[in-house]
């Protein structure tokens, strides 16, 4: 829910995009096509100048579970590649513009696989892919710190319940699912660090409707409420008149994830904290900027249920009916 950037690894991953990415599709593009070399080692070798040969000879050759991306290249449907580079270069300008409501179209299997197994799994985390790239290494770990410390983030941006803090938490998540949009799954914008929940089974799904609020654009527990019903001890989100965040909060399961009661015992713990907290300072004589103060240090905090406190906050009746119950 909150609103993230992500400036510190773009570079790596535009590089990884202008180094490896198009040249390697054009490669195999123009080599099935044209067939000028038989073997597409070959190709490689008499078309680019020796460092980026050097690179790209490596990437071809580089070994996952037995197989190479010059084993896959043979099997891309060469009737179909133009349309599929043109697929390619559509998805990545709307990705680039930050609209994120792409349709799902068709993406050959070879080519699926080569983003989704050789880009993102292999070569993410290959030291001498980075090296030759940027001179320096980069890594799914280097990302999820850098990510976190741009945020100075340490709650998950997408839900606002988990941390992403833990060692052993380096999630990395596609906001476009790569099994539907393998062309994305190394574009910046489609990346972002989450809570393990978010990108288990109860957390994000993959099905999901346009148009969608995203956290690139949006800070969008801004656009939550959250009602307590304090009789039954749930709480009700609903997305504050707008589609887009509806979509949001379904695709992440979240209506069903905050009506869980360890949430609201959460919700009802942290607001008795601050209605203590804004009664001291309402008796400090603060009275008119109370409301302003608590928000600020709500947004300060950016504490687990950021959103679900301020949005509580804002319903000043509840407040005062919190401080005729204590009166009682
Ligand atoms: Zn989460």
């Amino acid at each position: 829910m909150w609103k993230v950037t992500n400036e510190n690894t773009r570079p790596y991953l535009i590089e990884f995009r202008n180094y490896v990415i198009e040249p390697l599709l054009l490669s195999i593009s123009n080599h099935i096509t044209y067939k000028t070399f038989s073997d597409f080692n070959e190709y490689i070798s008499e078309t680019f100048p020796k460092n980026q040969n050097e690179l790209l000879s490596y990437v071809v050759n580089k070994k996952h579970q037995g197989f190479k991306i010059i084993d896959l290249v043979a099997d891309v449907n060469h009737s179909t590649i133009a349309n599929q580079l043109s697929l390619y270069s559509k998805q990545t300008k709307q990705l680039d513009n930050l609209d994120f409501n792409i349709t799902e179209e068709s993406v050959d299997v070879e080519l699926s696989k080569l983003f989704r197994v050789f880009f993102y799994e292999l070569f993410f985390n290959d030291e001498f892919i980075w090296k030759k790239i940027k001179d320096e290494n980069f890594s799914r770990k280097d990302f999820h710190e850098k990510f976190k410390k741009e945020n100075s983030l340490s709650i998950c941006p997408y839900c606002d319940i988990d941390t992403i803090i833990s060692d052993g938490n380096i999630v990395i998540e596609h906001f476009l699912p790569k099994s539907k949009f393998p062309f994305l799954s190394m574009h910046p914008n489609n990346l972002i660090s989450c809570c393990q929940s978010c990108n288990g089974p109860y957390g994000k799904k993959t099905d999901y409707s346009i148009p969608i609020a995203n956290p690139y654009t949006q800070q969008i527990g801004d656009f939550v409420s959250f009602d307590i019903d304090k009789y039954n001890h749930k709480v009700k989100l609903n997305a504050i008149a707008s589609i887009e965040i509806d979509n949001y909060l379904d695709l992440m399961q979240l209506k069903q994830r905050y009506g869980k009661d360890e949430i609201f015992e959460q919700i009802d713990l942290k607001s008795k904290v601050i209605f203590k907290q804004w009664r001291r300072l309402e008796s400090l004589g603060f009275n008119i900027e109370t409301h302003s103060l608590i928000m600020e240090d709500l947004n300060f905090r950016k504490e687990s249920l950021t959103f679900a406190m301020k949005s509580i906050c804002k319903e000043k009746v509840l407040y005062d009916n919190y401080k005729k119950m204590n009166k009682e």
